[in-house]
């Protein structure tokens, strides 16, 4: 049949055939073509019969790239005008036979990668294809149900035939099968032992068994996992708290027992009125302890690193100092030390002592760091040896 086709030249398509013909040329344009009936599909059909066909409509665009044009062309009515259903239809037959050869090829890829596999058999999804597993064609990035990637397109799983969406279904239900079957080994094992712990920072999260299986919320047995796993966490935070209570009552037994015999009247009425800083009766225990052996203040330093001021720790000890180490040893049994050779700096602190230009250190002598067990106590102090 005959259809007139009625179209829209651009301003810049106007202004090209006025120049061409030195004559006004209208915006609106007419022509007769022959149209078969199938191809009116191709057209917007107005109620009045009229016939519109936008080459710039994104559906053609493709077609009339696969046909030869270009976006330029497709702005010029002279060059478009009487071509363009053949053309959109030559497009759209090469787009289709390109599209079918990338399917099989698809096909081909699936079948030889058995990683590959769907798992929701409802929707459609997209397959990752390497461009070097489908034929080489500039068509196929024109194509519309095909996603370009850097180096893969994405096909649709709809296309590929069923026999292939079935095997891609298949693989899907194995590889949850072995990771049901791996993840729930893991599982066993880790309620069978009663020592593992895991812990999870909240419900929902993933949880992490044996050597790194994660147990995602989505799985079958994620809610027994969660609920032993945090039932041995809320214990050991239990048993944890007993322990530190006992722990601190022993001290308290401790501090009343020494305040009741080696307190005077005062400190036991002040500790009965529980007005005592725990910081003085443990300085009170310590000055006992270690009797005459009277704490010295951390040597002073400098940053500078070409003074002769040190603190370092030593493995052994000079012979005139070893006397001195030996008695405290005797007086406090249990004690434990580490020594230090020590220098004290000169120079004040770092800005005063700038510029100091007499001897910057003091001389050599020995510190001890004693660390003594008071009942429930640890005690530490540094003296110097000599
Ligand atoms: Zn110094």
């Amino acid at each position: 049949m005959q259809a007139t086709i009625t179209y829209l030249l651009t301003e810049q398509a106007q202004r090209a055939q006025m120049a061409a013909t030195g004559q006004p040329v209208a915006r609106k344009q007419t022509m007769t073509v022959e149209v078969a009936a199938e191809d009116l599909v191709l057209c917007t059909v107005a109620d009045d019969g009229t016939a519109t066909i936008e080459p710039l409509r994104s559906d053609h665009r493709p077609a009339l790239l696969a046909a030869g044009w270009s976006d330029d062309s497709m702005l010029s009515a002279t060059t478009y005008a009487p071509d363009v259903i053949a053309d959109i239809k030559r497009g759209n037959a090469l787009l289709a036979g390109a599209y079918a050869g990338a399917i099989a090829a698809t096909e081909r890829y699936i079948a030889a990668t058995p990683a590959l596999s769907m798992e929701s058999p409802d929707h459609s999804y997209r397959i990752a294809v390497p461009f070097t597993a489908l034929p080489k064609s500039p068509i196929l990035h024109l194509h519309p149900r095909i996603e370009n990637k850097w180096d893969s397109y994405g096909i649709y799983s709809t296309a590929i035939d069923e026999t292939t969406q079935q095997l891609l279904r298949a693989r899907a239900q194995a590889q949850r099968a072995e990771w049901l079957m791996e993840s729930g080994a893991a599982i066993d094992t880790f309620l069978a032992d009663l020592a593992a712990r895991t812990h999870p920072s909240y419900k929902g999260a993933t949880i992490t068994i044996g050597a790194n299986v994660p147990i995602g919320e989505r799985h079958p047995r994620y809610g027994d996992l969660w609920t032993e796993a945090a039932s041995r966490n809320a214990a050991d935070e239990a048993a944890k708290n007993v322990a530190e209570a006992a722990k601190e009552q022993l001290k308290q037994d401790y501090i009343d027992a020494w305040i009741a015999k080696s307190g005077d009247a005062e400190l036991q009425q002040q500790h009965a009125d529980q007005l005592l800083c725990r910081k003085t009766v443990l300085a009170l225990i310590a000055k006992e302890a270690f009797g005459d052996y009277a704490a010295i203040p951390d040597p002073p330093r400098c940053r500078n690193s070409d003074c002769p001021c040190t603190d370092g720790f030593i493995e052994c000890l000079p012979r005139k100092v070893y006397p001195a180490w030996k008695a405290i040893e005797q007086a406090l049994p249990g004690i434990e030390a580490k020594f230090s050779k020590v220098r004290d700096c000169l120079r004040g602190d770092e800005e005063n002592g700038y510029g100091y230009d007499g001897e910057t250190a003091g001389p050599v002598y020995y510190t001890a760091d004693l660390t003594l067990q008071v009942g429930p106590f640890q005690m530490e102090r540094k003296v110097k040896l000599g």
